[in-house]
């Protein structure tokens, strides 16, 4: 494979390879970008042609600690050698596993006491699913089995988590299973508040429609509401303020369980080690993927709160071991990644810098962008930011669609060197770089981020 030439290569990935989220006719006959990455450092990629970019992405919100870290590298060949497998059914384990689910209690929100490990963000919220349908089934309300997601919420693209998954693109020519899942409104001040509405007054309007589905739908039919602490794929959004506690004042009035997925925001995106904590969020399940292993190997998992586990065994005592687990649940190789990102995490202080760079990066993308005529917003939290293109931000109406707006911005700024994202159905651009981002590398993405919009719009 070393010796395949460009175009062999280039064949080969056109004939054979299907890409999650591609135009596969479009990819097929050559019109989308073929960029086949071979080596990253730090914060750069670079691809076979020999072009660095600096990954202000971290691929997909994932690569936290950066590229290239040895210490995790090295954990996982030390884990291959001594021993690349083995289960973890009824009652197995490996040392990596055990350390790995002690470091996450340790770092999570209080009241949180065990882990089930999966391989993919997808993965750990169809568990999410099952455990609190089991749990309702053991405590004697079979009728209480409705999931709440929100539009523009993203928690995967399996059957029920595309479902949950409040993105049309998802949905579309799938027969996704529609019951029992139900989507309220979008945390998404900046596009649907009313313009006189404060964020407080948002917030309340959003929690009295989440209350109003609860209603109509019956509060015995409703088992649990499942959100991202900051929407992510669907535009990088921040709560607006009090959005938590007045959502979390309803699903206690109804007894609705409450899912944090935290595939993006645990482990320290938002300046904070879980989103949780961030936005005083108290959530009986927790979803943590991406930021977990840095991605250094596919490793994702549940944490359950203490309450939530009582009654998981209480249902081991009624009705025997838990039919739930996957073959590569907790695999030793993903696990030794795990233990050696979250020490990195610790020793080079990126919960704190996420917290700093990202005020320092979201400032300059503001002052560098906040007053052009086409920018209504530029937003975020920690390391996560987006900036949201208006066709008119006196009148708040946007671009269509067809214009493209975001990916024509992002395939400029990618000229200039950085790697942003264009956010699916919006004019976003998004920013998740590594949290070791320093503040001489974030000057250059707001530079290439300038530089992108002013030549585009
Ligand atoms: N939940 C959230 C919040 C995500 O952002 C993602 C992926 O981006 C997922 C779940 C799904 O994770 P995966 O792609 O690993 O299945």
């Amino acid at each position: 494979l070393d010796r395949a030439s460009d175009n062999e290569l280039t064949a080969w990935d056109r004939d054979h390879f299907f890409h999650p989220s591609t135009h596969m006719a479009q990819h097929a006959r050559g019109e989308t970008p073929n960029r086949i990455i071979t080596g990253a450092e730090g914060v750069y990629i670079t691809d076979r042609a020999g072009k660095r970019s600096l990954d202000a992405f971290a691929g997909l919100y994932c690569v936290n600690v950066g590229y290239g870290r040895k210490t995790i590298t090295d954990a996982i060949a030390a884990q291959a050698a001594a021993l690349p497998y083995y289960h973890a059914y009824v009652g197995h384990g490996s040392e990596p596993s055990i350390r790995l689910a002690k470091m996450i209690i340790d770092r999570a929100p209080k009241g949180m006491s065990r882990v089930f490990f999966g391989l993919s963000g997808s993965d750990a919220n169809e568990t999410n699913l099952k455990l609190v349908w089991y749990v309702n089934n053991v405590l004697g309300r079979p009728e209480k089995k409705k999931i709440i997601s929100r539009w523009r919420g993203y928690h995967g693209s399996g059957l029920m988590t595309g479902s949950l998954t409040g993105l049309a693109a998802f949905h579309n020519l799938f027969d996704l299973p529609k019951p029992p899942v139900l989507h309220t409104e979008a945390p998404y001040y900046f596009r649907r508040a009313d313009r006189s509405q404060s964020e407080d007054a948002f917030s309340q309007t959003c929690a009295d429609k989440l209350e109003e589905l609860i209603l109509a739908e019956g509060p015995d039919t409703v088992a649990a509401f499942i959100g991202e602490p900051v929407l992510g794929t669907g535009g990088i959004v921040p709560p607006p303020r009090g959005y938590w506690d007045k959502i979390q004042a309803v699903l206690a009035k109804y007894d609705i369980m409450l899912i944090a997925d935290e595939v993006i925001t645990g482990f320290g995106r938002l300046g904070s080690m879980f989103g949780s904590d961030h936005y005083g969020i108290r959530p009986d399940l927790i979803t943590i993927a991406k930021g977990l292993t840095s991605a250094y190997a596919p490793l994702s998992g549940v944490i359950v709160s203490e309450k939530v586990w009582r009654i998981l065994e209480q249902g081991s005592d009624e009705f025997g071991a838990i039919g739930h687990g996957w073959t590569y649940s907790s695999h030793p190789l993903c696990a030794a990644a795990g233990v050696a990102n979250l020490e990195l995490v610790d020793e080079l202080g990126l919960v704190d810098n996420a917290r700093e760079v990202g005020a320092y990066f979201r400032k300059g993308l503001a002052d560098a962008l906040g007053s052009h005529r086409h920018v209504g917003e530029v937003r975020g939290e920690g390391l996560l930011a987006a900036v949201e293109f208006v066709r008119d931000r006196d009148d708040r109406t946007f671009f269509d669609t067809s214009e493209k707006v975001g990916p024509r911005v992002a395939a400029a700024m990618l000229d200039n060197g950085v790697i942003g994202r264009a956010m699916p159905q919006a004019d976003i651009l998004g920013f998740a770089p590594p949290l070791c981002l320093t503040r001489e590398e974030a000057d250059v993405v707001v530079d290439a981020a300038r530089k992108a919009v002013e030549g585009t719009l």
